[in-house]
C-alpha cells in the first residue's frame, strides 16, 4: 500500500511574513493528517524559517532545484549539502519551467537527481508532455526518453515522480482522472523497466491544476499516489483542503 504524498510548489512566490502566516494557518488545519506525507516547497528565502517552523510538525521541507556541484565558483547557485544544512529533506528537480526557461535537460537533472541523493535528499522527479506533443500522439516517447533519461543509474530509494502534464499546469485544465491514471500506467511500466518490482512502492504524483474540489476524484485511481500542487497550495485553507482530501 502506498502512503499518498502531497506536495505543495510555492515557485517564486511568498515573502518570509507570508510564509510565517501561511505555516501558522497551515499547521493546525494539518495536524490530524497522519496517513498522507506532506510537504512544503517554498522559494530559498524562506526554506530557513519555514524549516525552524515545521520542526517537530508532521509537514517536511522541499527546495524547488539545486545545482549538482557540491561546491564552487557557480554565482547564485546553491547546493544539495546546503539544503540539507538547514533542514530540508527533499528537492524537486526537472519541473517543467526549470525545463522550458532554464533550459534544463534530461542530462541535467539526471546530474542533479544523482547530487540529491548523494546528499541524502529525497527528490521529487518531474516529467510530462506539452499539448503538440499530446496531441501528435508523442506522450509515450517524451515520458520514456524523461524517465529512462533523467533516472539513468539512480536508485529507486527515497523517489517520487511527479506526472505533470505542461499543458494543465496553471491552466485551469486538469488531465481528467482517466488521463492521469492512463498515463501513470505507463509511467509505473517504465519504473518497472528499471526496477522490476520495487516500481511498486514508487509513489507517482499527478500535477496540474489540482484543486479542493478534484483532489478526491483523482485519488481513486489506482496508480494516482498524490498530487503536485502549485496555484492551489498558495493558500492556507485551499491547500489544507487538498491534503484532507479524504
Ligand atoms: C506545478 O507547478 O507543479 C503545478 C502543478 O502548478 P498548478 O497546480 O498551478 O497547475
Amino acid at each position: 500500500m502506498r502512503k499518498p504524498f502531497i506536495a505543495a510548489n510555492w515557485k517564486m512566490y511568498k515573502t518570509t511574513g507570508e510564509t510565517n502566516d501561511f505555516i501558522k494557518d497551515f499547521l493546525p488545519a494539518v495536524s490530524s493528517a497522519t496517513d498522507v506525507d506532506i510537504v512544503l516547497a517554498p522559494p530559498f528565502t524562506s526554506l530557513p524559517l519555514a524549516a525552524g517552523l515545521l520542526k517537530g510538525s508532521n509537514v517536511n521541507l522541499s527546495a524547488q532545484d539545486i545545482y549538482f556541484e557540491k561546491e564552487g565558483a557557480y554565482t547564485g547557485e546553491i547546493s544539495s549539502g546546503m539544503l540539507v544544512d538547514i533542514g530540508c529533506q527533499y528537492v524537486i528537480i526537472g519541473h517543467s519551467e526549470r525545463r522550458q526557461y532554464f533550459n534544463e535537460d534530461d542530462e541535467t537533472v539526471n546530474k542533479k537527481i544523482k547530487a540529491a541523493k548523494e546528499a541524502g535528499l529525497g527528490v521529487i522527479f518531474c516529467i510530462g508532455e506539452t499539448i503538440e506533443e499530446r496531441e501528435g500522439g508523442k506522450t509515450e516517447d517524451i515520458i520514456k526518453r524523461e524517465v529512462d533519461g533523467g533516472l539513468k543509474d539512480i536508485s529507486p530509494d527515497n523517489l517520487v515522480v511527479a506526472y505533470e502534464p505542461i499543458w494543465a499546469i496553471g491552466t485551469g485544465k486538469t488531465a481528467t482522472p482517466e488521463i492521469a491514471q492512463e498515463t501513470h500506467a505507463f509511467v509505473r511500466a517504465r519504473l518497472k523497466a528499471l526496477y522490476n518490482d520495487k516500481a511498486d512502492d514508487l509513489r507517482i504524483l499527478y500535477g496540474g491544476s489540482v484543486k479542493p474540489e478534484n483532489i478526491s476524484e483523482l485519488m481513486t485511481k489506482p496508480d494516482v499516489d498524490g498530487a503536485l500542487v502549485g496555484g492551489a497550495s498558495l493558500k492556507a485553507d485551499s491547500f489544507s483542503k487538498i491534503v484532507n482530501f479524504k
